[in-house]
């Protein structure tokens, strides 16, 4: 029996000729050119030979993004602001949790910081060692590396996923001081990064240009070219805790700590 150029069947073969001509882009065609939408004027001609340009001129077709930020952060979900912040490596292997809320988050624009990170700035929220806790059976490696941050030579211990497939920085000790954990706040889960904003910009005398810190400081956000004195930034309660801290530290135990 004769079918028409339209029938199901023919339009079934011309989506898989299709499929086939763009190889890696397979998934491209059969959104395109599915059985059920694809008939004469809807088919668009695909290149049989990908190159630079043709794929570019495919992608808008392939990929819907939100269109505003706003919109995005419609989408994220923020987890309750009493609720601990918990956090992973990229691929999962080593998870944490702060069990309360840091003392303070850093948004340091020091060179050593760009460098480290391969950004324009760290972004770090500190806690007390006994506050963060490593909730995977997986333990984090630990590379030294020369702290500028530590005249006396001792290194920046930045612990991070054991995988070598992943290998993601999580958090780090300065100078050797375990007492505080600084946790880059990138690796917290969704619904806790949303909640953890700079309290302070540091080190700005080495900001990139392009960063612009006035709606920071329209939020009240302090902004240092160096350093800052705690007992000027830090809440009162964040003080009590650091003495607490201190104490603990005296106590023997700020050189090895838990994590
Ligand atoms: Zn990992
Ligand atoms: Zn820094």
């Amino acid at each position: 029996m004769r079918q028409s150029p339209n029938s199901k069947r023919n339009r079934m073969i011309r989506t898989k000729q299709v499929s086939t001509e763009t190889g890696s882009l397979g998934d491209a065609s059969s959104i395109k050119l599915t059985p059920r939408t694809a008939n004469k004027r809807e088919t668009i001609a695909l290149p049989t030979t990908l190159t630079a340009d043709s794929f570019l001129s495919l992608t808008p077709q392939i990929h819907t993004f939100p269109k505003t930020l706003s919109q995005i952060n419609k989408k994220r979900k923020m987890s309750s602001p009493t609720a601990p912040l918990t956090g992973h490596c990229a691929c999962k292997t080593l998870t944490y949790t702060l069990t309360t809320q840091p003392l303070i988050t850093h948004c340091c624009h020091c060179q050593y910081c760009q460098l480290e990170t391969g950004s324009a700035f760290a972004l770090n929220t500190l806690i007390e060692n006994y506050n963060f806790t490593i909730t995977s059976p997986t333990r984090p490696l630990y590379a030294h590396r020369p702290s500028p941050s530590a005249p006396d030579g001792s290194a920046h211990v930045i612990a991070h996923c054991p995988n070598r497939d992943c290998n993601v920085d999580v958090f780090s000790f300065y100078g050797g001081n375990r007492g505080t954990v600084f946790v880059k706040v990138g690796t917290l889960d969704e619904g806790s990064r949303e909640r953890v904003r700079p309290d302070v910009h540091i080190f700005t005398r080495s900001k990139v240009e392009w960063v612009d810190l006035g709606r920071e400081v329209e939020r009240g956000v302090k902004v240092f070219e160096g350093f800052y004195d705690r007992e000027d930034l830090w809440s009162r309660e964040s003080l009590e805790r650091l003495e607490k801290l201190r104490a603990w530290k005296e106590g023997g135990k700020g050189e090895g700590g838990d994590v």
